[in-house]
């Protein structure tokens, strides 16, 4: 079975990304899962540090794992957003394929010094395991935000880059290039869209000289997703737009059934709706620039 390190490098090669998506419950798993199946597409579903509480560490690695086996699908498993050497240890230990070691919060050596532990502690429970180190503050929360948060204008430099990647030995780099997570109001109805610093991109990239994540990508300008995976980009994270479908597809089926109780008959549309947001995302992030 083809392994994550295998799509990404497939997937730096043909300029293209791999979509991940968050998951919090077997709906949006489902829908990640078939509609990466019905494009053949490899994909990677991501769980936070709070949806995977929800859904249970090994229960969630249970679920991707017998959708591997079952169809034998490339589809991955991320821990995402991770703030503690702890909880990557327990994905580590549960299966998990990959963790995202945030501590971009706190300062930049002290971030340096805890994600050299943890590629090392992670690396030592599992060789092949992929780690990705976050530099650059992109705020937190998928969710619908008021006001972008100030940090977000602030952009991870090719210096910085460097210096992180040499000393940690990550896998994967996940900059600041004007991402954000979540998304504003006025995006949720598509007037505005996030923006993205492609020549930073390009320049990170030089400079690091690994696969990099973009976070946030929920609300970006299609053009911009574009370019910035013929700059580099090998990940695109999206999980907001998934969280806004999952609601209107049970908001509309509440609506349209009042009387219904059998959660099969209700969740369908939000499984459907689900999926059409995933599909949209992965062909765009396997459509190569022309040129
Ligand atoms: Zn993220």
């Amino acid at each position: 079975m083809i392994t994550l390190r295998d799509v990404l490098q497939q997937a730096d090669r043909n300029k293209a990304a791999v979509g991940h998506f968050n998951v919090s419950d077997l709906v949006t798993l489902r829908a990640v899962a078939e509609a990466a199946r019905e494009l053949g597409a490899p994909v990677i579903v991501g769980v936070s540090e709070s949806e995977r509480e929800f859904m249970g560490v090994s229960q969630v690695a249970a679920l991707v794992r017998s959708i591997r086996d079952e169809y034998g699908q490339p589809i991955f498993l991320n821990a995402d957003h991770t703030h503690s050497l702890a909880k990557a240890l327990e994905a580590a230990h549960a299966g998990f394929d990959s963790v995202v070691f945030d501590r971009s919060t706190i300062p930049f050596d002290k971030n340096i010094a805890e994600t050299k532990q943890a590629v090392a502690e992670l690396k030592a429970i599992n060789p092949s395991f992929i780690v990705e180190g976050e530099i650059g503050d992109i705020g937190s929360g998928s969710e619908i935000h008021d006001a972008a948060p100030d940090s977000s204008r602030v952009l991870s430099t090719p210096e910085e880059a460097r210096q992180f990647v040499d000393a940690t030995s990550v896998d994967i780099l996940a900059p600041a290039v004007g991402n954000m997570h979540g998304m504003l109001r006025s995006m949720t109805r598509g007037e505005s869209h996030k923006r993205l610093d492609i020549e930073r991109i390009a320049e990170l990239k030089a400079a690091a000289g690994i696969f990099l994540t973009l976070h946030g990508g929920s609300g970006t300008d299609a053009g911009d997703l574009k370019k910035a995976i013929a700059a580099g980009i090998n990940i695109v994270h999206i999980n907001t737009e998934l969280r806004i479908a999952w609601r209107h597809g049970i908001e509309s089926a509440l609506a349209a059934q009042p009387d219904e109780v059998a959660p099969y008959k209700i969740l369908p549309a939000a499984l459907e709706g689900v999926k059409g947001v995933v599909r949209e995302r992965l062909r765009l992030f396997a459509a190569r620039m022309a040129g």
